[in-house]
Order: C-alpha cells, then sequence, then structure tokens
C-alpha cells in the first residue's frame, strides 16, 4: 500500500455512502451553539459534517459525510444533537475493513 498522505476527501471517497433522504442528525436548540465554546462538533467529527457558517450563525450539517461513529453526540457539551441511524439501510456502506 501506498505511503500517500490521503486528504479528507480522498478518504471520503473510499467509503461508498447510499444517501439517505432526510438526515438523521439533528441539533434540537441552535441557540446554544452561539455560546459553545470550541464548537467541539466541528472538530471532532472525522468526515468533517458540521461546519461553522459565520454568514448565517449556524452550525451547517452536512448528513451524508456522517460515518455512523456517534462521536459528535458524545462531544456537544450542550447534548442537542440528536443522532440515530439512518433509515432504511441509507448511508456508510464500508468498502475496505
Ligand atoms: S458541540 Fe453542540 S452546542 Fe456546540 S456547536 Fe456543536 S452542536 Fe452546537
Ligand atoms: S456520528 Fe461521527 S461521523 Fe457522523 S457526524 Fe457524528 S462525529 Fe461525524
Amino acid at each position: 500500500m501506498s505511503d500517500k498522505k490521503l486528504t479528507l476527501e480522498e478518504r471520503l471517497y473510499a467509503n461508498e455512502y447510499r444517501t439517505a433522504k432526510e438526515s438523521h442528525l439533528e441539533i434540537s436548540d441552535e441557540k446554544k451553539c452561539l455560546t459553545c465554546e470550541g464548537r467541539p462538533c466541528t472538530t471532532i467529527c472525522p468526515a468533517g459534517t458540521y461546519t461553522w457558517s459565520d454568514e448565517s450563525s449556524r452550525i451547517l450539517v452536512s448528513f451524508e459525510n456522517c460515518l455512523e461513529c456517534g462521536g459528535c453526540r458524545a462531544v456537544c457539551p450542550s447534548r442537542i444533537i440528536s443522532w440515530r441511524y439512518p433509515m432504511g439501510g441509507a448511508g456508510i456502506c464500508y468498502r475496505y475493513g
């Protein structure tokens, strides 16, 4: 195997997804994100699912990228991330490993 360092996008491309029609991730009280120290959901997620938007002053959730590790739910200090497995067999299908 090559020791070339892959970018996040290249690593994610190695996975196969069945995209769900609706998000399996929800932030129930977005006001809490305004004052959340460090916004750990934006750094813990291995898939970069959560990003902070200065323009809309809220967290944007790219649920299609989710690797279903559950880390975001555990790390949110306000416990406002609602997480469940995608419906109907959608979501990540690991191609390797
Ligand atoms: S960790 Fe929780 S409270 Fe903090 S920005 Fe993310 S969703 Fe909002
Ligand atoms: S479950 Fe894991 S991969 Fe999915 S959004 Fe949360 S931290 Fe990211």
